[in-house]
Order: C-alpha cells, then structure tokens, then sequence
C-alpha cells in the first residue's frame, strides 16, 4: 500500500513540475489572446458608432423629405426639391415596384443584401425632447460599393471592409504630395454609398442613396487610439515572454537545486529514487537485471574527527567520481549522506556483475594513497520482470524498498569486519523481523524473569574434580518457547540490552551461590560473561561488586569472562577495569582465546588470571593434527608461563581429554564431561563433586 502511494506522491510531484512550466506559458497565450480580442471588439464599436451616428442623420434627412412629399403631393410642388439640392439620388416606386420618379442614375444594388435596425429617434422641439420614436431601416448595397455583406444567415454592415476603406482613404489622402494643409485633410470625409428605404403611408416606398460619411479626423484619433492599444498588446506579450522565460529558468534552477547533492554537487537522494523508479518502469527495463547497492565508507565521521571535514568532503568527492567512472551512462550513481551511496546497475550475468562490485570495492578502497578505506556494500538483484514466458512492465515499481533491502543486506556485516559485500536475500528479512520481535519483547521478557541461568560444569582432566562452571543464558518465551543465546546475544549486543542482561546474570548466580552456601554445598568459582559493550564504563568494576555484594557473596565465587574481542577497544581502560577487579578479590578470564585475531599482545599487558582455549582448536581444521596438538600445548605453556590457569572450551572427545590432561590444561568445559543445565541439576552436581563420566 505504502509503495503505491509514494509512487503516487512521485508522480504528483512530476505533474507539479510541468504544470509549473505550461502556467506561465497558458498565461501568456490566454493575456494575448483576449488582448487582442478585445482590440478588435473596441474598434468594431467604434466603427458602429460612427455609422449609427451618420445612419441617424441621414434617416432624419429622408425623414423630413417624404414628410413634405407626402404633405405637398400635389404634381407641381417639387416635393423631393430637399433631396435633389443636397445631391442624394433616389428612386420612388409605387406599390407594385414601378419606378415613379427618379433622380441621379439608379445604383440600387442586389435587393437580397437587406439590412435591418432600429433606431430611436427624438423630435426636438424648442429644445425640448417632444417624442421619442423607434423607427425601422432598411439598408441595401450600392451597386458601386458593396457593404453589406451577410454572415451567418444575417446581413450587416461589413466592418471589415469600412476599415478597409477608411485605411484605403488614409493612405491616398497621405500619398498625395501636393495635398492641402493639414487642416483640409482633417476636414476631408471618406463617404461610403448605401441605399436607404423608407415606407410611405401611401404604400410607394422611397429609395434614397445615402452616404456613411467617415470624418478623418475621427479616423485619426481612432487609429492613435488603435496604436496606442497595439503598443499595450505588444508591451503585455513581452511582459509575459518575459515572465515564461524567467519562471522557466528559476524553475530549472529550483530543479537542480532540488536534485543535486551539497557535497559532491551531484546527484542527491530525491534524485536517485525518482530516476531509479522510471527507469525500472521503462517498458524495455523489463527484460533487463539491475541491481540496487547500497554503498558505505564505514568510519566516515572518525575520518572527519582525526583530518578535518573539509577534507572528509573532499574524500566523498573523489569516491563520488571514482564510481562515476566505474558505471556506465545508462546507471545511476547519488550520494545519499555522510559515506553513503547508492547505485542502480544493470547487469546482464550475476557473477559477472559480482566480479565488478568486487572491482568496484578495490578501486575505492585505494582511492587515496595514503590510507585504505573500509567500505561496507549491499546489494539486491532486480530480475527481469517476466510473468507466464512474457516480459511485463513493471508499473508498481519502487525503488526505495529494492533500496532498503540492500541496506538490509549490508546492515547484517559485522562492524568489526573490514571491507565486505552482502548480498540480500529473503532470510535476511526473517532476520530482522526476529531481531525486532526480540527487541520488542526483551523489557518483559527481563522484567518476567523470563531469562534462566544455565551452569556448564568445568571439570579437572586428571581428577575428574568439579573445579568451576560457567554460567550461561536461556531464555523460556511464553511465545516463542525455549530459545539459545545464539538467536538473541548477537540482537542484545546491537541494540544495547546486554549491558541489562549481564548485570541480570552476574545478580542472579551471585543470589544462587549465596543460597547454595547457605545450603551447605561445596560452592567453585562460576563465571559471567561480560560483554565488550560494559568497557565504555569506566565504573565497570564497582558496578559489579556492587551488584555481588547486594546477594552477599564471596568474591573468590565469581569469575569475570571477556571476550577476546573486547582487548581491541580501549586498551588503557581495560587494564583499568581488570586491575580493580583483581583488587575486589574476582577472577578474570579471557574468553574465546585464539578464536579471532592474535591476542598474544593482550595477553603480555592484561593481569588476568584464566584463558579459556577457545572450541575451535577441538573443532576445526587442525584439531587432532600435530600442529594443532603444538599450538594448544604451546599456548597452554605460554599461559603458565604467565601465571594464568587454563581452560579448554568445547571438549567432546576423550582422547582430547587424555591430551589435554597430559599437557597440564587445569580445567575442562566440554560436552565430554556435561552440557550446560538448569542449577538444580548442578546442585546434584555440586554434591557428587567428581564427574561421572560414561567410563
Ligand atoms: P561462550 O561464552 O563461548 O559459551 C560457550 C558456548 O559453547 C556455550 O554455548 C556452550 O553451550 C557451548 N559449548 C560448551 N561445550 C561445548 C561442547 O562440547 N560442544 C559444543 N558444540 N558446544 C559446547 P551457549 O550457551 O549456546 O552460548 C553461546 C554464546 O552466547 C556464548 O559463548 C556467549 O558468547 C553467549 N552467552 C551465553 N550466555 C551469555 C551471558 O549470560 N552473557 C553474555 N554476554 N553472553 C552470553
Ligand atoms: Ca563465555
Ligand atoms: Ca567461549
């Protein structure tokens, strides 16, 4: 669900940004637009003003015309006298159509080009408004100019071709050189014939050639004005190229800004999960392998602590580039943060693509010539995205969780460990659910003191005597059952409880063996393991004395086990600790010796008092050959050599025993003589004092 809705978050985000781009661009076309659309309404009114204006006067004219005709009918009177002194022709049909009377030629263009208003008009009489009257017009076509034109089933005056005209009459009166003074040409008219009918009562109707006549300078001012619009819609358009341009670039500044890593001024984080999910939701990605690695520099900020961050910085560029010259153009590479990288590669071979990693891991462990580099690398494979024998697209795709996968893959390294490479795989997802249902559980678990001490007898090899034991943890879940140290200790010791956990430990064999001295039994010295974790406390020492002296319990009873591991932190601080154990009176023993790195070292500076052989000395390769006989007994000598007492871990075999007894080891903790067990059951132990064998 969740990967659905990130997906679906990502491609909002990809809307957001072209929306970001087109609304300025939608902006300008829309401005422009009814810009311009509003220049052209503008002057279409103003045109339609003009020859409503002339289009009144000229019907008030033929008004008062046929108002003496038909008062004056009479045959001498000259009844159109008014018409024909001002120069208009006209035409006077009866009712049939038949022409009754006329003066100047007849031009009286196509009858079917007709247009019709109405017009109020007012009778003004001693400037007084008597009556307003609507009346009706009929216009029609000269045949000399055309002006009626009809458009869309209507017919009107034809707008266009007005200005045309007025353009036309311009220009040839400012063409003319030897044209009159300014003033004429202002005064000059630009007449456009049409013919006008007017309905006599008498049912003849009167047909007179009338004039729009345009005054330039009206036309003038109209076309300052249309100038002036012109330079508004032409300053609006830059304005807003202006704004496009400038959004388009701050947009792509905000882009890079967005996608680009402070550090290595690449790519960042956002960058690479965006990128990474279209380029696995590419159709042709399905036939294709990619892997997802999540790259670190293990130990990047002691880096910074011992140089400097400016030349850590420097140091996570030139790794940067170092990739960046290891990957083809078609992978991705980003810096995420601090040491940390991810890459999506493609591959074509799996072990091919592991032998580059490997590569990889080498070129960037000597990126510097002076140091070599530890990093830590996970990695999870992508497979084609097949389904029934056919290559599908993969839609749903993200990124993030193939990501974290690898970051699963590397998070099970061990931190000690120097460079290595993990690669994912589902027991691992297993791993972690464990580990958080531990981690979940673990307070309670504690608090029901749901954690059991086991006792591992240890034994003399010689004497057969019971010399010692270990204690060792269990865990009884309610839910999960009986459960052994190895599926719990290493969860404890990541996130921090086995600090809880030994002190649990050491209160609760502290508390046994004051119970069984009061008991009467015949107590030996029982060792608690402490963990590395306890070493950062520099009150260490107190805090277990404290914790045995509460139970109030002998200190000779309690050993302390450290793990060889633990010699490799703070050197100073461990002598420390073991000298003031020494002094309270407690054995200590070094765990696990020879298991890891060579500890001999330790071994020259550390007072301790045990070492403890280590299970894989009987276990491994060389258990039982000559030379690994040599070592143990070697090792055995060097310890006595030391005044330490030994312990050899892990024993099953009798032959190992007869061996080990011949080279003076003291003790024995092994299946050969017991298995770990519940305290009652080593009380039983305690009794008989002597193991019992099978021989
Ligand atoms: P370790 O401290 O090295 O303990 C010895 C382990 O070897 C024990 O495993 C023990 O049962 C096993 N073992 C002893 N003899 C033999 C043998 O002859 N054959 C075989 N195959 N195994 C033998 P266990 O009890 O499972 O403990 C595992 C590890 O868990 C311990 O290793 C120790 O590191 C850790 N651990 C156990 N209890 C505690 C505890 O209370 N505190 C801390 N910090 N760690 C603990
Ligand atoms: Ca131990
Ligand atoms: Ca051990």
């Amino acid at each position: 669900m969740q990967n659905v809705k990130r997906t679906k978050n990502r491609k909002k985000y990809f809307k957001l940004r072209k929306r970001n781009l087109w609304f300025p661009i939608a902006l300008t076309v829309v401005v422009s637009l009814l810009s311009a659309l509003f220049l052209e309404l503008f002057i279409s009114s103003q045109y339609s003003y003009v020859t409503d204006m002339r289009i009144r006067s000229e019907y008030e004219f033929v008004d008062l015309a046929a108002a003496s005709y038909m008062e004056n009918s009479s045959a001498d009177a000259d009844p159109f006298g008014i018409l024909e002194k001002s120069g208009r022709s006209y035409v006077l049909m009866d009712e049939n159509g038949k022409v009754k009377e006329q003066f100047g030629s007849n031009t009286l263009g196509d009858m079917s080009y007709k247009y019709e208003d109405y017009y109020t008009v007012s009778a003004i009489e001693a400037s007084e408004i008597e009556d307003v009257r609507l009346f009706k017009v009929w216009i029609y076509n000269d045949t000399e100019n055309n002006i009626l034109v009809t458009d869309h089933g209507e017919t009107d005056l034809d707008i266009r071709k007005i200005g045309k005209e007025v353009r036309k009459g311009l220009y040839a009166i400012f063409r003319e050189e030897d044209s009159d003074s300014d003033a004429d040409l202002i005064n000059q008219e630009l007449k456009l014939p049409l013919w006008m009918r007017y309905d006599l009562d008498n049912g003849e109707q009167l047909f007179v050639k009338i004039a729009i006549a345009i005054n330039f300078s009206d036309i003038i001012y109209l076309f300052l004005l249309l100038f002036l619009e012109n330079l508004l819609l032409v300053l609006v358009i830059i304005v807003m190229i202006i704004y496009t341009v400038s959004s388009f670039l701050s947009h792509r500044k905000m882009t890079r800004v967005f996608f680009t890593d402070l550090a290595t001024k690449g790519h960042n984080r956002i960058w690479f999960l965006l990128k990474g999910d279209q380029v696995l939701q590419k159709r042709r990605s399905a036939k294709k392998s990619f892997a997802v690695v999540d790259l670190s520099l293990v130990n990047y900020r002691i880096f910074c602590a011992c140089h400097s961050i400016e030349e850590g910085e420097d140091l996570i560029c030139r790794i940067y580039d170092a990739i960046k010259a290891k990957i083809s153009k078609k992978e991705l590479c980003a810096h995420f943060n601090d040491g940390n990288y991810a890459l999506l590669l493609m591959y074509e071979d799996e072990g091919e693509l592991r032998n580059r990693i490997g590569e990889l891991l080498k070129t960037l462990e000597n990126v510097d010539t002076e140091h070599t580099f530890p990093f830590h690398i996970g990695v999870t494979f992508i497979p084609p995205a097949e389904s029934g024998g056919m290559f599908v697209r993969r839609k749903n795709v993200d990124i993030e969780t193939d990501y974290n996968h690898a970051s699963a893959a590397k998070a099970s390294i061990d931190d000690t460990a120097g460079s290595a490479i993990a690669y994912f795989d589902d027991k691992l997802i297993e791993d972690q659910r464990w580990s958080e249902t531990v981690t979940e559980m673990q307070q309670r678990a504690l608090d029901n003191e749901e954690f059991i001490v086991y006792y591992q007898p240890k034994y003399d090899p010689r004497s057969n005597e019971l010399r010692g034991a270990e204690a060792l943890i269990r865990w009884q879940s309610p839910e999960h059952g009986f459960i052994t140290p190895y599926r719990f200790i290493p969860i404890f010791e990541k996130n921090g409880f086995i600090t809880e956990i030994d002190h649990y430990m050491l209160k609760h064999v502290a508390r046994d063996q004051r119970r069984w001295l009061d008991q009467g039994y015949k107590c030996v010295p029982v060792s608690v393991n402490v963990s590395r974790a306890h070493f950062i406390e520099s009150d260490l020492a107190e805090q277990i004395r404290d914790i045995v002296d509460k139970e109030g319990t002998p200190h000779r009873y309690i050993e302390i086990e450290l793990t060889e591991s633990a010699f490799f932190d703070d050197k100073n601080a461990m002598i420390r600790t073991i000298s003031k154990l020494k002094e309270y009176g407690f054995a200590v023993s070094m765990d696990d010796f020879g298991s890891g790195y060579s500890s001999l070292n330790s071994l020259k500076d550390m007072p301790l008092d045990v070492l403890k052989l280590d299970a894989e000395f009987f276990r491994g390769e060389t258990a039982g050959t000559d030379r690994g006989e040599i070592v143990v007994s070697e090792a055995i000598k060097l310890a006595k050599s030391l005044n330490m007492r030994t312990v050899a871990e892990g024993v099953e075999i009798k032959e190992q025993v007869d061996f080990l007894a011949d080279q003076g080891c003291d003790m024995i903790q092994g299946y050969y003589f017991a298995k770990p067990m519940p305290g009652t059951e080593f009380e039983s132990k305690m009794k008989d004092g002597i193991a019992n064998t099978d021989e």
